[in-house]
């Protein structure tokens, strides 16, 4: 089946145009859209350079064929930055025109004063390839779950084309002299627009679920952190309690618990006001975030509180890093508007060996060891089982 290059490069022409649309709408309702609006331009300039280099346009054929070679070589570096802001965000907005300059130069050369419609797919081609190469490669590294499989997708789409234009340059440069056109029913031509309509269509929606897959671990992550310090909401801490409980269930594994309460707080507030309180929350879950292990799980519980879940830990060994904590945050000297500010904090420690691996049962009991450790003067640590031997004792 001899397929028709024209109507080939006019369909793929419209497919990208439609698919600029698609990214363009698919970004609309997302205010930090990071780098769709570059793939959506590059789609368009795709569109527009296919459109261009279909010479019936009734414009010459020369600035037809050197803009729609340019436009190719926007399209890729405008998609390369749209990948980097992606993902970093922040691009190189010189490389878009950097790759056109490249083209445009050597279309040039190849059509005005060497005229060689070979070497000129050839050189063009090789410049597609390394392009299309850059942007896989900036899709394959670097990158984490939950993402990889989007990155991979679209990553693999680029790959796909970069390989073709790859392949068209070799073929083209391998053919006896004046046996190529662009329009010409050689395999290469339809195999390069049939292979690209597919890889351009695998790119945007690789874009889509890229953007999709942003968005639902931007709002996972909104779901489960307390935006003041960072750290994991109390729903997240009771569903990662819920969790481990039923894994320590499972393998007799132990769980401790730390409550930790700022001292007087409330007269910080009063002192120097809710800005500087709001910093005192921060400052105490970064230092919270350093000493805890890999393992552990910081969560703010409520106003001045948080909680530290550990697992396959024991109260002496939470005991340890607890004071470690309280130490550290007793040190800490904070400046605000040229008054020192230092603050201390209590703390309560349970473990499942003493009240069962129930999360409301640690909690219980780790507000009780806190609510000991103010009573016995602030700025200490209280074991829950210590208030048990104390009792009976
Ligand atoms: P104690 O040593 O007994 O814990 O005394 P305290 O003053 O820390 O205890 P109290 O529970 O009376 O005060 C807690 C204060 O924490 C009251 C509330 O205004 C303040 N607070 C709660 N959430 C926030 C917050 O998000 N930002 C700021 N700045 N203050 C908060
Ligand atoms: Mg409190
Ligand atoms: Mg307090």
């Amino acid at each position: 089946m001899a397929l028709d290059i024209r109507t080939m490069m006019v369909m793929l022409s419209a497919l990208s145009v439609l698919f600029s649309a698609l990214l363009m709408l698919a970004g609309l309702h997302d205010n930090n859209t990071r780098g769709v609006q570059h793939w959506a331009a590059g789609s368009l300039c795709i569109g527009l350079g296919l459109g261009f280099s279909y010479s019936d346009m009734g414009l010459d054929r020369i600035s037809m064929l050197l803009s729609g070679s340019t436009l190719m070589a926007v399209a890729i570096g405008l998609q390369f930055n749209g990948i980097q802001i992606f993902k970093t965000g922040r691009c190189n907005l010189y490389i878009p025109w950097l790759l056109a300059g490249i083209v445009f130069i050597q279309s040039i050369w190849f059509v005005v004063f060497y005229p060689d419609i070979h070497a000129r797919v050839v050189a063009n081609s090789l410049a597609f390839a390394i392009g299309n190469a850059a942007c896989a490669r900036a899709l394959f590294i670097r990158i984490a779950q939950p993402l990889r499989t989007a990155y991979w997708f679209t990553g693999a789409s680029f790959a796909v084309v970069a390989t073709m234009f790859l392949a068209r340059a070799v073929v083209i440069f391998l053919a006896p002299p004046d046996t190529y056109s662009l329009y010409a029913q050689t395999p290469i031509n339809p195999a390069t627009f049939f292979i690209g309509s597919m890889a351009q269509m695998c790119m945007a929606f690789g874009f889509v679920l890229m953007l999709n897959y942003r968005l639902a671990t931007d709002l996972q992550k909104l779901a489960s952190t307390d935006m003041l310090t960072g750290a994991l909401n109390r729903r997240s801490l009771e569903q990662e309690a819920v969790r481990l409980s039923a894994r320590c269930k499972r393998t007799g594994d132990t769980l401790a618990l730390m409550m930790i309460d700022i001292d007087h707080f409330k007269s910080v507030n009063d002192r120097f006001g809710h800005p500087v309180g709001d910093e005192v929350l921060r400052r105490l879950a970064a230092v919270a975030q350093k000493t805890i292990r890999s393992d552990d799980y910081f969560a703010r519980y409520g106003g001045e509180e948080f909680c530290i879940l550990l697992p396959s830990t024991l109260e002496k060994d939470a005991w340890i890093l607890a004071d470690r904590l309280r130490q550290t945050y007793a040190c800490m000297a904070m400046e605000f508007g040229g008054e020192t500010l230092r603050s201390t904090i209590s703390i309560g420690v349970s473990d499942s060996t003493h009240t069962g691996v129930e999360f409301d049962s640690l909690i219980a009991a780790a507000d009780q060891a806190m609510y000991r450790a103010k009573q016995q003067g602030r700025n200490r640590v209280m074991l829950h089982s210590s208030l048990n031997r104390v009792a009976t004792g």
